[in-house]
């Protein structure tokens, strides 16, 4: 990995402030009832109204669901009452990706594992600094977790960010695993412990569902709404993952649906499944990214 300029360091604290400022706003809105369609879209016009543009599409995952889901097109899903509900949120300016998620926990039961994420989070942040090894950062998350009556998520990571990539190649884990992998000074990362029961089987498993899609290939395609459609993805999103929500009024409608399913036939875009707790268990996550220095690090969300 290259380090980054200047230039790309201020991009990067840029989509953080711009991130930053857009999850302190959306909190307070989030409501028991609220159409989930309603917490993504204003996620995302918070990020734009401030000059960012989504990095991904905002996920809203409620109790087990543990991640990747957004609303689909036309979503009637409301937030449960006495949920735990992670939103995850990420912008880019000029494709330098940041990334956050906070847990909205409306049942009170729920509350010291909310905390145990946010912790687990927070011990990674105090200690991280040039050379660690990912090892290391994963024993801290895991021992806070554990150590306040919680388990974490084993198969899910941190992740370095880069330009246009979200997963830009080195994993942060979230328990002790065994790897020679280190943090490197002047890198971006993103630190997301998720936390669960104890008597839960701690990993995620994927759905059949999908709601997050991704440019795989930009290949021929003779159908012309498919390939506009394929066109549109790949001038606005490249390789960031996007929403089916956000391709509204790009070909008529009646054609819309056609296309999409033809796109992901041919494999010019393939979908994320959402990820859910194995023993149906609910998850708390809390996300930061960060630059690390020599050290410590700069929170840039
Ligand atoms: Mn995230
Ligand atoms: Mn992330």
């Amino acid at each position: 990995m290259n380090s980054y300029d200047q230039e790309a360091i201020e991009k990067f604290r840029l989509s953080g402030k711009i991130l930053r400022e857009s999850r302190e706003e959306l909190k307070p809105l989030i409501r028991e009832n609220m159409p989930i369609i309603e917490v993504c879209e204003k996620a995302e016009s918070l990020i734009r109204q401030k000059g960012g543009k989504p990095a991904f599409p905002c996920n809203v995952s409620i109790n087990e669901i543990t991640a990747h889901y957004t609303s689909p097109p036309n979503d009637q899903t409301k937030i449960p009452e006495n949920s735990v509900v992670k939103v995850d949120m990420g912008v880019h300016i000029d494709g330098y990706v940041t990334d956050t998620a906070f847990t909205v926990c409306f049942n009170p039961e729920h509350m010291t594992m909310v905390l145990a994420a946010q912790d687990g989070l927070q011990a990674a942040i105090d200690t991280i600094h040039a050379d660690m090894s990912t090892s290391t950062i994963g024993a801290i998350i895991e021992k806070t977790i554990r150590n306040r009556g919680f388990k974490p998520i084993s198969n899910l990571t941190g992740h370095s960010v880069g330009r246009y990539l979200i997963h830009a190649g080195t994993s942060i884990p979230n328990i002790q695993q065994f790897t020679l992998t280190k943090v490197k000074k002047g890198q971006v990362y993103a630190i997301e412990p998720f936390s669960t029961l104890l008597e839960a089987a701690g990993r995620v498993e994927n759905q059949p569902t999908k709601t997050i899609f991704r440019l795989i290939k930009n290949k021929k395609i003779q159908n012309p709404y498919a390939k506009k459609l394929l066109k549109y993805i790949d001038d606005n999103f490249k390789t960031l993952p996007f929403a089916e929500r956000w391709l509204k009024d790009i070909v008529p409608s009646n054609q819309h649906t056609q296309a999409f399913m033809s796109l992901l036939k041919i494999k010019a875009i393939s979908g994320y499944p959402i990820l859910v707790e194995a023993s149906g268990k609910t998850v708390s996550q809390a996300e930061h990214t960060i630059i690390v220095e020599k050290d410590g690090c700069e929170v840039l969300t």
